[in-house]
């Protein structure tokens, strides 16, 4: 059952005097649940048991976090049905997309429950004394305190309440105040139900875990300022994400953001591959362009090709797939407002239409758009470089290698680039490879950039402004790192150091010991 309340721990209140309601885009008209904004004094308590639990938390052995973890999971599927439909009456998704975010959102925290008990993700360091001059050094990572957490429009499950961002960080030892998406708050408060019930059942301190409504950016500010909070979990604008590095910046402690923004994906088309692949390629992109709407943070919006007739077949080939396709309900009235305002704009910065959906679409759904512009329009203008969210994208016809070279080095940090190329080619375009390396931060050959694995192989980040920091990734077991920081100990007694980094205890972890990599004890 929706209440509309906070979960302030483990309490479910609301003392708030504001209210706001999620919308149903696809009936376009408000649901039927009302949330109750947090009041100050809430919040105030949300962040002192989030400090509280702190204490406590941070030594709860990896085992007992995993058991927990998994409990989350398992309630999580607990919610059964009810939790897809109200996923799908608040986001106008699908209920089987309900149902594969779902299973991420639940698969990704069984793989930090399996990180946690494996052990090596502290990744301790041990350099023995070898002689009275040199002391015994230990090294391993350690949790850095409470964490807020934005959910993102998105994604209500797997990036939002017990998505990414609050698994890798209750599975590093640090409690979580999650700020809920205002346009899924329903969705939020079911999830915040099962943390909730699982950290109960698994005898976690109150204060763990919080879940706090809002429809203004005031609460956010609020938590983002507040002393008790080390560090920040974003996805969304990258105005949004922006606001939020500068205010922690200014705190008298700044804080840490990872804050995951804009991307428009850049996808290179070198013409052996696509002459000989055309139309798999015209029949892949366009349904990697309108996947979902478009609403995804590797959405291919910027197509770079080579100024000639093949390139000219390609764009009429892909506009009249896309425009073939049946438009999709978006997330939101003002997420589909601001993707036509988005396709205006850059219309006005003398792009032009290849083709577009001609039939009449119902409120709030996405007509996808492709448009084309010269290579030297591109340079020149970089509003066209924005991102449009949503079923768009941009083909770009350059006038040489050396202009598409000079496009690449001169677009904005990247969370994906793609080179569509025979081997040959790519071998024989290595300063394209290496310019795109340099932007991006995966590589992708012959594929689309939509569809991000969860592994820990995976890099969900990239250069300024598709995330805070290049140096981390948002999804994968490697998303643990955000919310940890090293600490050594020098000459500590063995039997009172982390047992990671206990001379016998840590049987079976994979550590540094004295250069090498080892399972063993140290006799
Ligand atoms: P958003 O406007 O960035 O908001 C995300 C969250 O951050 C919301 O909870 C919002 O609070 C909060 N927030 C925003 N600005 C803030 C500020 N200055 N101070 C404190 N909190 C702030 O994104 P959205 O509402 O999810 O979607 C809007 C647009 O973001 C989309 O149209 C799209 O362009 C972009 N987006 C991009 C991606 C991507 O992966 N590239 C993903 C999602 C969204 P309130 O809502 O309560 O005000």
């Amino acid at each position: 059952m929706i209440t509309g309340k906070n979960f302030i721990g483990n309490e479910l209140i609301g003392n708030g005097k504001v209210t706001f309601k999620t919308y149903d885009p696809v009936l376009n008209k408000e649901n039927e649940w009302t949330f109750i904004e947090v009041s100050d004094d809430e919040l105030q308590r949300a962040v002192q048991l989030a400090n509280v639990a702190f204490e406590v938390y941070r030594n709860v052995s990896g085992d007992q976090r995993a058991v927990f973890l998994e409990q989350i999971a398992d309630e999580i599927e607990t919610l059964g049905g009810e939790l897809l439909n109200v996923f799908s009456k608040e986001s106008g998704l699908p209920t089987e997309r309900a149902r594969v975010e779902r299973s991420r959102t639940t698969g990704q925290l069984r793989k930090f429950a399996e990180l946690l008990k494996e052990g090596s993700w502290v990744d301790a360091r041990i350099n023995t004394s070898t002689d009275a001059s040199t002391p015994d050094l230990r090294k391993l990572n350690i949790p850095i305190g409470p964490i807020v957490v934005f959910g993102a429009s998105n994604f209500p499950l797997a990036y939002s309440t017990a998505g990414g961002d609050t698994a890798s960080a209750l599975a590093a030892g640090c409690p979580v105040i999650v700020k809920s998406h205002p346009m899924h708050a329903g969705t939020g408060e079911m999830v915040a139900s099962a943390v909730v019930k699982a950290a109960k059942k698994t005898n976690m301190p109150n204060g763990v875990f919080s879940n706090l409504n809002s429809s203004g950016i005031d609460v956010g500010v609020k938590l983002v300022s507040h002393p008790y909070v080390k560090g920040v979990g974003f996805t969304g604008s990258i105005n949004g994400g922006r606001a939020l590095m500068d205010l922690a910046a200014k705190r008298d402690e700044p804080i840490p953001v990872f804050a995951e923004m804009g991307s428009i994906n850049p996808v290179v088309l070198l013409p052996k591959y696509l002459q000989e692949n055309l139309s798999e390629v015209v029949e892949m992109y366009a349904n990697s362009i309108t996947q979902g709407a478009g609403q995804f943070c590797t959405n291919p919006g910027l197509l770079l090709g080579l100024k000639s007739d093949l390139i000219d077949q390609f764009a009429i080939q892909l506009g009249q797939e896309v425009a073939s396709k049946e438009p999709v309900c978006m997330l939101h009235p003002t997420i589909h407002n601001n993707f036509e305002k988005g396709k205006k704009n850059a219309l006005n910065e003398n792009a032009s239409v290849v083709a577009k959906y001609e039939g009449q679409s119902n409120s709030n759904c996405g007509e996808a758009l492709i448009a084309t512009v010269s290579g030297a329009e591109f340079l020149q203008n970089t509003k066209l470089h924005h991102e449009v969210f949503g079923p768009f994208s941009m083909i770009v016809k350059c006038e040489s290698i050396s202009q598409l070279e000079e496009i690449i080095a001169k677009l904005e940090g990247q969370l994906t680039g793609t080179i569509l190329a025979t081997e040959d080619e790519l071998i024989s375009n290595n300063s394209v490879v290496d310019k795109l390396r340099n932007r991006v931060g995966r590589m992708i050959w012959n594929g689309v950039p939509t569809g991000v694995q969860v592994n820990p192989s995976m890099m969900h980040g990239g250069p300024y402004p598709a995330s805070s920091d290049v140096r981390y990734t948002a999804v994968g077991v490697d998303g643990i790192k955000r919310w940890v920081r090293p600490a050594a100990f020098q000459n500590w007694p063995d039997q009172l150091l982390p047992i990671e980094l206990q001379n016998e205890n840590a049987l079976g972890i994979l550590r540094m010991v004295n250069g090498e990599f080892s399972r063993k004890s140290i006799n």
